[in-house]
């Protein structure tokens, strides 16, 4: 191909794509928004603007220069905002670490990112004194303390964050750079293996937070506007809390950073600074709602995205009781992470409420620039008729590029130039996708493939039913059998026959194939969950292995 590719008048800027550019002009226009930290603190746009040069001027002094890596470990905090634009701008990559990995995969995820400097919550010194001796080579640290105290520890804490800042300069010349500089780097919270390190240029989360901001910004169902306050209930160690926080600084709204999630101290903060915005996994949502005092908080201005895995449609019925705006959406780490949103389409808005409560629960339509498609294991577009499964894979500007330091993984990935999600979904004519599987989690009984997630969706809807998780356990005869824990709900008989015969209904009515039904339902006080809070459905299937060898 020849494309007539542009000429550049030599005196002509080329603008490359940087976070600081997401910056300048919200500090400039929104300079007395608010930014609130839990009850710890509020501060302006317009003090962000100043901290996150001093933060860059106290980091260079630490002695980073662009290409070094800076981790941080702290709860959702404005300090944390503060490291997403100050590391990546002055050119070093930024380690969000995930704190809820044991001691051992953090120490992995420290060596492996080879870390230069770490920012630390008092709170989370332990783990690093449990690692110490072992962390390659001894990094320089940098205290966060929301107490007065002064924490006694063995470790060699270079600087106190607050002490750094207030001697630092808040002019720090930040350069430009190549927008195809590494930005940010993370670990998967997976189940199996050693985490797996991405990573994401400037470029790549700037372009998603336009592409998030394209299909978010407005009025209406699904839609947020400078107007809202932005709560995130996803940590910011995960995929950037999903890149929310840079979307909503471009856009210049109110953020409250919430610190330690506790449920009813993240229902008085949605009460207290009038939250109207929000993203969290199901089970977060479903905590908000199960807490005693749910019933003081007004949720009917509250939008929500849920994320992260399906979301069941008996919690969508109950969180829209309380008037909220409720909706689906999804992506992993690897895709940094947004990829659809099930927002209505204007025709729906006239539907009813439980067709609207169908598509709120559906995977959602991609975001602008995302090309999605369900494909069979030849690759084979599969057609869109809400019923044909295939493999979920993917193109968009904001992908990561491979696993850290990973070849072999990183090309089982991107085989065959498209990004495999490892879900299973089907699109339907509408173009709207559901997510049914994770390709690993589908129950192969017989020659049929049982979708786990729908059994789940169904099983929640018995009313004494709290939570639940179907996985595929082996069957001598049938390969793999779906068995389902489930935790009742406090004072509320029920069964297994209760639960099998609930299935068996859905069965009778043609909507899950009669091989779906569990041959077993075990009661259990609680489900296994991931670092993230996910259904850790590899620990299940470990753990009943043995559940129907012996028939
Ligand atoms: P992670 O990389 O830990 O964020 O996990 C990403 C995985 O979570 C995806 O590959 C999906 O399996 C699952 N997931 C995320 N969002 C959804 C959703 N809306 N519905 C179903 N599964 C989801």
């Amino acid at each position: 191909m020849s494309e007539a590719i542009i000429e550049r008048t030599p005196s002509a800027y080329y603008y490359p794509l940087l976070i600081k550019n997401l910056l300048g002009n919200a500090v400039r226009q929104f300079p007395n928004q608010e930014i609130v930290y839990s009850d710890f603190k509020r501060q302006t746009y317009r003090t962000l603007g100043e901290r996150v040069g001093r933060l860059a001027s106290g980091l260079a002094g630490l002695g980073v220069k662009p290409g070094d890596t800076v981790a941080v470990m702290d709860w959702d905090s404005h300090r944390y905002l503060e490291c997403f634009f100050a590391v990546p701008m002055m050119g070093a990559v930024l380690h969000t670490v995930n704190i809820r990995l044991s001691p051992e995969q953090i120490l992995y995820t420290i060596n492996h990112a080879e870390d230069d400097v770490i920012l630390v919550n008092t709170e989370f010194l332990p783990i690093l004194e449990a690692i110490r001796d072992r962390i390659e080579p001894v990094k320089k640290l940098v205290l966060l303390n929301d107490t007065d105290q002064t924490p006694a520890t063995p470790l060699d804490i270079g600087a106190e964050y607050e002490t750094l800042l207030a001697a630092s300069d808040p002019n720090y010349p930040f350069p430009d750079f190549s927008e195809d500089a590494r930005a940010t780097t993370f670990y998967t919270t997976g189940t199996t293996g050693l985490p797996k390190g991405v990573y994401f240029s400037h470029r790549q989360l700037v372009l998603h937070t336009f592409g998030v901001l394209a299909a978010v910004t407005g009025t209406g169902q699904g839609h947020i506007s400078r107007d809202d306050v932005y709560l995130p209930i996803t940590p910011m160690f995960h995929v950037h809390a999903w890149g929310v926080p840079y979307v909503a600084t471009v856009l210049g709204v109110k953020q409250v950073y919430p610190g330690r999630y506790a449920p009813d101290h993240l229902l008085r903060l949605i009460q207290r600074e009038n939250v109207t915005f929000s993203h969290c996994v199901p089970t977060i949502l479903q905590m908000l709602l199960a807490s005693p005092t749910v019933d003081e908080v007004d949720l009917s201005r509250w939008k929500v995205i849920i994320g992260g895995a399906a979301l069941p449609q008996a919690l969508a019925r109950q969180t829209r009781a309380r008037g909220v705006d409720v909706l689906t959406a999804y992506g992993m780490s690897e895709t940094c992470p947004i990829l659809t949103l099930a927002q209505l389409k204007p025709h729906m808005l006239d539907w009813d409420e439980e067709r609207q409560l169908e598509i709120r629960c559906k995977t959602g339509l991609p975001v602008p620039m995302v090309e999605l498609r369900v494909v069979d294991e030849e690759m084979n577009d599969l057609p869109h008729d809400g019923k044909t499964p295939g493999e979920v894979v993917v193109r968009a500007p904001w992908l990561t590029q491979g696993y850290l330091k990973d070849p072999r993984n990183s090309e089982a990935l991107w085989r065959g130039g498209y990004l495999h999600t490892g879900d299973i979904g089907v699109i339907d004519e509408e173009g709207y996708l559901k997510i049914t599987d994770r390709l690993k989690d589908v129950i192969k009984t017989g020659g049929e493939w049982i979708s786990s997630l729908e059994l789940e969706d169904l099983i929640l809807k018995h009313p004494a039913v709290a939570e639940a998780a179907v996985v595929g356990i082996p069957d001598p005869k049938w390969g793999e059998r779906p068995l389902a824990l489930v935790v009742a709900k406090r004072d509320q008989p029920v069964d297994e026959a209760a639960i099998r015969a609930w299935l068996q209904d859905f069965a009778d009515k043609g909507i899950i194939s009669k091989w779906g039904i569990p041959d077993r339902v075990l009661f259990v006080e609680a489900i296994p969950k991931t670092s993230v809070g996910k259904l850790n459905k590899k620990a299940m299937r470990e753990q009943y292995a043995q559940l129907l060898q012996a028939r």
